[in-house]
């Protein structure tokens, strides 16, 4: 992306792996709603131009000095969270909301591109099994797994996930597949609520909320009380102000927006109820979690994926990804067309 509104495929020279860096051979890369927004210049963080992605899966093709030669040639899917180790955050566990955070894709130079250079310690090994479409969903899942480590899982819990787009249909497959809990799930389009259901949603557990108010329809299905766990996958300021109405008392609710528009919360309906917040950016450290999960057969993320583009074609995989919701939900760029592997 030179610059707001203006994408091109472009040759760059190969970039060498610093010390303590290996360069990835990319084979897939995911577009995420974020990427549009750094696209549209709607991302006040990013800075121009900018090679954009931080949803990737390759192999290792070169290490910077410090790293073992033996790791070139593994399977990876990367972690684009790079943190500083020293500040408060990162002190305490929280590598994620660094103070000197610098994300792939964002910050520096990400995974829209046949190469790319990242932390060795952020490329995690993906096992021979695992398949490489799989292998690229592993960090949007990873968001997913985030905020459910935020909030926090209980067996008694009845969750309600607002929108089924891909972080949506991720989290309803940690909650359905990795905890076992009821969990419903709203959107506006019949298609993604039958994504829904391949991922694991019970029939009475999909709510397309065209012409029908959430409380109407979890009340239709018997719940009693509100839901005792909510998530914004939808991410507008209105969704946090219905979620903490409707939620039942000691609910948590899980935020995941970036919009700078304030929502209207009356502190009397948080204290009343004692509502928990819980704000999740992107992943801290939780890809061995979710790997482990794809792993034992836990959880399948692959089932979002719906087109592969080749990357000469990345303005025909944006507009797929951005105006075609009911046809399209992760779209991957596909940068080794034509080669076997990887598949
Ligand atoms: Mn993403």
């Amino acid at each position: 992306v030179d610059q707001p509104n203006s994408l091109a495929v472009r040759e760059l020279p190969l970039p060498e792996p610093a010390a303590g860096e290996v360069r990835v051979r990319v084979r897939y890369a995911g577009i995420c709603g974020s990427d549009l927004h750094i696209f549209h210049g709607q991302n006040p963080f990013v800075s121009y131009p900018r090679v954009i992605g931080h949803e990737f899966f390759g192999r290792i093709d070169a290490v910077g000095a410090g790293v073992d030669a033996a790791r070139i040639g593994e399977r990876v899917s990367v972690d684009p969270v790079v943190s500083c180790g020293a500040c408060h955050a990162c002190r305490i566990g929280r590598r994620n909301v660094c103070r000197s955070l610098s994300v792939l894709g964002v910050h520096r130079q990400g995974g829209f591109s046949q190469f790319v250079c990242a932390p060795a310690a952020n490329a995690y090994r993906v096992p021979d099994h695992i398949s490489g479409v799989c292998a690229s969903i592993i960090e949007p899942f990873a968001v997913a797994a985030n905020v459910t480590s935020r909030t926090g899982v209980l067996k008694e819990d009845i969750a309600l996930i607002y929108g089924a787009g891909p972080v949506g249909l991720n989290l309803l497959q940690v909650l359905k597949k990795v905890h076992g809990i009821k969990a419903y799930i709203t959107d506006r389009l019949d298609e993604r609520l039958a994504l829904a259901r391949a991922c694991g949603a019970a029939e009475d557990e999909t709510i397309n909320t065209t012409g029908i108010g959430i409380e109407d329809a979890l009340r239709a299905r018997g719940v009693d009380g509100g839901p005792t766990l909510i998530y914004d996958a939808v991410c507008h300021p209105a969704i946090l102000e219905e979620a903490v109405r409707i939620a039942a008392p000691a609910a948590r609710i899980g935020i995941l927006g970036f919009s700078a528009v304030p929502s209207a919360i009356p502190q009397q309906e948080l204290t009343k109820k004692e509502l928990s917040l819980h704000a999740s950016r992107l992943n801290c450290a939780m890809f061995p979690t979710v790997i482990d999960w794809i792993s034992r057969g836990l959880v399948q993320p692959e089932h979002i994926v719906t087109h592969r583009v080749d990357f000469r074609n990345v303005g025909e995989a944006f507009d797929l990804a951005e105006r075609n919701p009911r046809y399209s939900c992760k779209v991957l760029l596909d940068f080794g067309s034509g080669e076997a592997a990887d598949d």
